[in-house]
């Protein structure tokens, strides 16, 4: 009997785990399982529209979900038409790897105002992800305020302010084109609350910023450092990384603000403290701060700005699962090297928190199927034939990875050229696609 082995995700670390599992010499049957029709997570509804370069990764999924020795299973939600507890009872080994999909809260007053949308749902929003394709953010503002320094700050401030045929090869769904195309934004701050050495966005994704057609990055050069030799703890490569951004930052200092109609502005040393207006957003308070030990403090020096969106992407955290320990302070299921319990394991962002790029996956997936081959010799549960009577019992319609190639051909059929798909944003509409509507 083959070593029966559930994933629960199809993102790239569920993907990754999967392709060691089936890569190994052993008997393995491997099924993918995800609450959405559509698998590969955040290579679909994270990574940005215009970066599809990036999602060509999928690719290499692909071929692991036509294995012979996996399945996939879409549209089934465990924790709503399957319990973890009832995978466990099917399979040897249960892996978890449903990422960190919420939005970490900023925790100052005001976030409850229209117009603040975490990067999670606006990302999500503007993917077309069926969870936020009715987010119907008001766009009707000139400014805008986005929190945080990291890739996804940057994404975000770059698919505001891109122009649509810098867009027309991104699969940017046609509700969120419109909307964004039709919003009065010239100027976008990224705030991050340390300095230029501090921030966490990778050169190239800086580096976009200063090519785009409409929009022009600005920044006060006199925050610039003259490279990153003070900075203590850096490693020769991070350092060297470190001094390509303030570099790529030091050009942008002399950049001129009338260049183009649109800007986006670089401020650092900016903690925000108080979103401000009534029920929407009018704009943001911030307080200066300065690094200590590589931590943002206060200076007591307070500044606002006006703006009708305020959009933080400052990091994600898992949710706990039902019958799953959690670790609520570092939002994670706790874990050593992956394994969980005896026959629980957890690879990618819920495994480790919401950091590293999509390969960055890759070695949890290839770790956990190491330690699922090194736990099993052979398989001792039904997997698969046991889950199936599960989902008839329930009545419930898996959507076969077959069936995803259905509705991702209809996606590329659908598209207006050059775009690469026109996305189904509705489970319903995927289904109805392939003929499988809901009731
Ligand atoms: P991130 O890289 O961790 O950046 C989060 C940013 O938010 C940091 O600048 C952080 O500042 C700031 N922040 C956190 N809490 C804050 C607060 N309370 N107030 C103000 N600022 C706050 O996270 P991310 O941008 O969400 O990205 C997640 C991962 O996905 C990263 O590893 C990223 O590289 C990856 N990603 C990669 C790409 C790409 O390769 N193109 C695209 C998107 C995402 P501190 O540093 O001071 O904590």
């Amino acid at each position: 009997m083959p070593i029966s082995v559930a994933v629960v995700g199809a993102g790239p670390a569920g993907f990754y785990t999967a392709e060691a599992l089936v890569k190994s010499d052993d008997d393995v049957a491997v099924d993918i399982i995800d609450w959405l029709p559509t698998p590969y997570g955040l290579i679909r509804a994270g990574v940005a529209p215009d970066h599809q370069t990036t999602k060509k990764v999928s690719r290499n999924f692909a071929r692991t979900a036509m294995n012979e020795a996996v399945r996939y299973y879409g549209n089934i939600k465990v924790g709503r038409d399957v319990s973890l507890a009832e995978l466990r009872e099917c399979y040897d080994a249960v892996v978890l790897a449903v990422g960190s999909p919420h939005d970490r809260a900023l925790g100052i007053p005001g976030e409850d105002k229209t117009g603040v949308f975490g990067s999670a749902e606006f990302v999500g929003w503007y993917n077309g992800h069926p969870g936020f394709c009715d987010l119907n953010p008001d766009l009707d503002t000139k400014a805008v305020a986005v929190i945080g320094n990291g890739n996804v700050a940057i994404d975000v401030a770059r698919v505001l302010v891109k122009t649509p045929e810098e867009m027309a090869t991104s699969d940017l769904p046609d509700y969120a084109a419109k909307a964004i195309q039709a919003a009065p934004i010239t100027d976008v701050y990224m705030f991050g609350r340390r300095g230029p050495v501090d921030a966490k966005f990778t050169n190239v994704e800086l580096r976009e910023m200063g090519k785009l057609e409409t929009c022009v990055p600005q920044i006060d050069g006199s925050l610039l450092p003259d490279d990153a030799s003070d900075y203590p703890g850096l490693s020769d490569r991070d350092r060297r990384l470190k001094e390509r951004n303030i570099a790529t930052l030091r050009e942008f200092a002399e950049r001129k603000s009338e260049e183009k109609p649109k800007r986006v502005h670089f401020e650092f040393y900016a903690a925000p403290v108080e979103i401000l207006g009534g029920d929407r957003v009018e704009g943001l308070r911030l307080e200066r701060t300065k690094v200590e030990g590589g931590r943002a403090v206060g200076t007591g020096e307070f500044f606002e700005i006006e703006c009708g969106l305020v959009l933080p992407a400052i990091g994600y955290q898992a949710a706990p699962i039902e019958g799953a320990p959690f670790d609520v302070k570092r939002g994670i299921v706790p874990n050593e090297d992956g394994r969980v319990e005896d026959g629980l394991y957890a690879v990618g962002w819920v495994k480790r928190g919401p950091t590293g790029v999509i390969a960055t996956n890759r070695p949890d997936g290839v770790a956990v199927a190491g330690h699922i081959l090194a736990d099993f010799a052979k398989g001792a549960k039904p997997g698969r034939e046991a889950f199936e009577v599960l989902l008839r019992e329930r009545d419930l319609r898996p959507v076969s990875f077959d069936e995803w190639l259905s509705i991702e051909a209809a996606e590329e059929a659908n598209a207006p050229p050059p775009a690469p798909r026109l996305k189904f944003y509705r489970i319903d509409a995927m289904l109805e696609a392939i003929g499988n509507a809901n009731d």
